[in-house]
């Protein structure tokens, strides 16, 4: 089945790619077992000098890859911007770092000499999401190869120019051509790749269908993954907190990329002294952004990535309603005349009063819509904030040390932002628990997954 670039700004057909034969995917499974097996022997340094080229070009031509993001899956052109600068980042720590990540580590037994010594674990099939086409990818690539592992890239159906931008930067910096290869294909192919005996682990970005499907296929194979999963993160205000910057601070991270965000915060838990204050100012500001051509710098929310994004999360919001859910702003779709008249855009959403059974209550809603909810106490907020199968990020804000003590002890998520909002940061270990997934992207973590931790023990 072709592969297609469709502008979700316009709806126009940008680019279509033919899949991958049968045999054009076994060239090249077959190309990445055999540079893993140079590669590999390869030392830090001659890894780091190619990952720090891949960061000068991602910096250099900034611009005209965040153009390729932005009319792919249409997140703001600034923000795309700050994605690559953002790759560049993680390119640039994991050249400076991995050496440092993956020493050996000696230990006192009663062994002569013995030591954990960290080897790459071989070819990884990484299955990425759109919704940060350049970033997903290079916090999983920049790790895996200056570990010494290759990589395969099954990226999102509706996001080709970007997966081979990406496949294009890693060959420019140096990298040999089996080291990171773009497979052009399905999601129905992931199968027959996971179970090929060359293929050693797999790393998933995505929904949690998706996760149980690769995770099952995997464990079949008795083969190691990574899973970041779907998120439905709280956003919990307490009455000592700075209430202008938790209102501002809640906009951004309710509709960052154009809400898309696997670690957006969805729900909003706001303690009763200062719910109604927080309710009119984060309406307001929600009422006030633009939403519009994502190419526009002006413009705060462009298109959700696909119609059928659109039209699942009117669905949600539709059902929430049906369930007694009070909208307080937005909940259609935004018509626009000319170019965008066919673009998937969605009114900045704010619902409340959000019954237990409504899917607002419970479900990731992927896209500008927050569910507001309010509570007496901190155990209330604690417990409302746990009443989810996720548990990706959290943020809290309070001025009170115990009660942010109670948060970082008591939140069940694989991070826990006092008075800011959830991020990823190439230094610190991201992931999540429960259904939002397992394992750790970024930081020493991240390095080690994708390693076999060997035990040295000499006599
Ligand atoms: P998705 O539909 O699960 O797709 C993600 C990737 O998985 C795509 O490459 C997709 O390929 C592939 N895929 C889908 N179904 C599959 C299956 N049954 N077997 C194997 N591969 C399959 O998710 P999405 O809509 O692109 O992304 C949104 C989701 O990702 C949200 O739930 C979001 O929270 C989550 N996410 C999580 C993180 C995190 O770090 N935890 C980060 C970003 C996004 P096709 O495109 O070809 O279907």
């Amino acid at each position: 089945m072709p592969i297609s670039s469709i502008n979700p700004a316009t709806g126009e057909v940008i680019a279509t790619f033919d899949s991958l034969s049968q045999q054009q995917l076994e060239e090249k499974i077959g190309r990445a077992a055999e540079t893993l097996r140079e590669y590999r022997r390869t030392n830090f340094s001659e890894r780091a000098d190619k990952m720090q080229r891949a960061a000068e070009i991602l910096e250099s031509e900034k611009k005209s890859f965040a153009r390729t993001m932005t009319l792919e899956m249409g997140k703001p052109i600034n923000a795309a911007v700050q994605e690559a600068e953002k790759c560049a980042w993680v390119c640039r720590y994991y050249a400076e770092s991995a050496e440092k990540h993956l020493a050996d580590e000696f230990v006192d037994t009663n062994a002569t000499k013995s030591y954990v010594h960290f080897q790459p674990l071989g070819v990884l099939l990484a299955v990425m999401p759109w919704n940060f086409p350049f970033w997903q990818v290079f916090r999983f690539a920049a790790p895996a190869l200056m570990a010494g592992n290759v990589g395969l890239l099954k990226h999102a159906s509706n996001v080709p120019q970007c997966a081979l931008a990406i496949e294009e930067i890693f060959r420019r910096a140096g990298f040999p051509e089996g080291a990171f290869q773009t497979l052009l294909v399905g999601s129905d192919v992931v199968q027959s790749v996971l179970e090929d005996p060359r293929v050693t682990a797999a790393t998933l970005t995505g929904s949690e269908p998706a996760g149980r499907s690769v995770a099952s296929i995997a464990g079949n194979q008795i083969k190691k993954t990574v899973l970041e999963l779907g998120g439905s993160d709280p956003f919990i205000v307490m009455p000592s907190a700075d209430l202008k910057a938790a209102v501002a601070t809640a906009v951004k991270a309710r509709t960052m990329n154009n809400g898309q965000s696997c670690i957006a915060a969805k729900r909003f838990i706001v303690h009763k002294l200062m719910y109604n204050e927080f309710e009119n100012g984060f309406v307001e500001a929600m009422k006030s952004l633009r939403v519009g051509d994502p190419l526009d710098e002006s413009t705060d929310i462009g298109p959700l990535a696909t119609e059928q994004i659109l039209k699942d999360l009117q669905e949600q919001v539709n059902v929430s309603v049906a369930a007694g859910a009070k909208i307080l702003t937005g909940g259609k779709r935004v018509q626009f005349e000319g170019e965008l008249a066919r673009g998937n855009f969605y009114q900045p959403t704010v619902l409340a009063d959000i019954p237990k059974d409504a899917p607002a209550y419970r479900d990731e809603l992927f896209g500008p819509v927050a569910s507001m909810f309010r509570v007496s106490s901190i155990d209330e907020a604690i417990e409302l904030a746990n009443a989810t199968t996720f548990g990706l990020g959290s943020a809290a804000w309070t001025n009170d040390a115990k009660e942010s003590e109670r948060f970082i002890d008591e939140l069940d998520a694989g991070s826990v932002f006092i008075n800011g909002m959830v991020a990823s940061d190439p230094r610190l270990p991201f992931g999540g628990v429960k259904h939002s997934g397992y394992g750790r992207e970024l930081s020493y973590f991240g390095i080690r997954e994708f390693t076999n931790i060997k035990t040295i023990w000499i006599k």
